[in-house]
């Protein structure tokens, strides 16, 4: 009989990407998410499918499901800084009470568990690059407290279910990730410069874009959760790529790979936004033989194609990114 994975957020960008994976796998996949920031046109393509079975349901609540699972991946998260602000107490919630039922499910199953955990557990890093070792810097009423504070309570009730209960457990520390399927108005980088460019408008950096961030493309990211699922490794890893960038140069990258004839404005730098970024994967490398293979110049232009392919209502239709309440007081 085929393994069977529950996988929370499966309508958003990571969690869709990991139900195609697995279902190539040959596994029985049960999708979960409450759609607040997901899309089912994420996972259209897989509801013909007879693995596949689809569950509208927050995790914050008591989390049923019937029959055996072998693995639980949570991926169900607000995770971009203009989703925490519209939605701070879900976005708490998920990390936290999500979590525990998640937890509650895996050990009554006795199934594995994954947490997607963040490069937001480091905040803004005092150590560059961030190794797994390090505690983090992060402020817990700021704007950003609200996801990385659940996060890291996160990794906390997961690592006590292990010890207490003995439960399986794995802790994915996911930095910056890109790819198709983000979503073009979720604030963050990369769709923002290029819904930007796509309606000819100016693309906006933040601050005097000096700040960096280092930018995985999605097919490695999920590699190395795959990876990392099926090894015996109990701690936090980082997984990400480590070719780190100024947020002005990703802006020239943009401007030069859609050829639009805007130009780059700045605008205040939000509070609490991490000056540097950048993942030290050594012991990705050397526990799951990982590291990123896809170049920024390739993961760019596959992302640009589709978000060429978004119709006019789609890129129009788009809340602007509104930073207000959220820039540096
Ligand atoms: N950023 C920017 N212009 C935008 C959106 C974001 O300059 O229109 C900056 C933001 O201030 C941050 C970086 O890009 O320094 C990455 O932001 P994102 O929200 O993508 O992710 P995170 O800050 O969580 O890494």
């Amino acid at each position: 009989m085929a393994k069977r994975v529950l996988i929370t957020g499966a309508a958003g960008f990571l969690g869709s990407h990991l139900c195609d994976r697995f279902l190539k796998e040959g596994y029985e996949v049960l999708g979960m998410d409450n759609l607040i920031t997901g899309n089912l046109k994420n996972i259209e393509h897989l509801f013909k499918l007879e693995q596949f079975q689809f569950y509208n349901h927050d995790v914050s609540s008591f989390v049923h499901v019937s029959g055996e699972l072998d693995y639980i991946l949570h991926f169900a998260s607000p995770a971009s800084p203009i989703d925490y602000l519209k939605i701070p107490i879900q976005t708490l919630k998920v990390g936290s009470l999500g979590t525990h039922n998640l937890l509650g499910l895996a050990k009554v199953k006795k199934a594995r568990m994954l947490i997607a955990s963040t490069s937001e557990v480091y905040g803004d890093p005092m150590v560059h690059p961030q190794t797994e070792e390090y505690y983090g810097n992060v402020n817990p009423i700021g704007p950003r407290g609200v996801y990385d504070e659940a996060k890291r309570f996160q990794e906390a009730m997961t690592m006590a279910y292990h010890t207490y209960h003995g439960l399986e457990t794995r802790i994915v520390r996911i930095f910056n990730t890109y790819g198709p399927r983000m979503r073009l108005n979720d604030g963050r980088v990369l769709p923002a410069f290029v819904g930007q460019a796509l309606r000819g408008e100016d693309l906006t950096v933040f601050g005097d874009g000096s700040q960096t961030r280092s930018f995985c493309y999605v097919d490695d990211l999920i590699e190395g959760i795959y990876r990392l699922l099926m090894s015996d490794y109990v701690y936090p890893m980082n997984i990400g790529n480590p070719d780190e960038i100024t947020i002005k140069q990703f802006a020239d990258e943009v401007i030069k790979l859609t050829g639009t004839s805007q130009k780059v404005i700045y605008k205040p730098l939000p509070k609490d936004d991490p000056m540097q970024r950048q993942p030290d994967i050594s012991k990705a490398k050397e526990i799951l033989g990982w590291e990123p293979k896809v170049s920024r110049q390739e993961g760019l232009a596959i992302t640009y194609d589709f978000f060429k392919g978004l119709s006019e209502e789609e890129l129009n239709a788009s809340e602007h990114y509104s930073f207000e309440g959220y820039i540096k007081k």
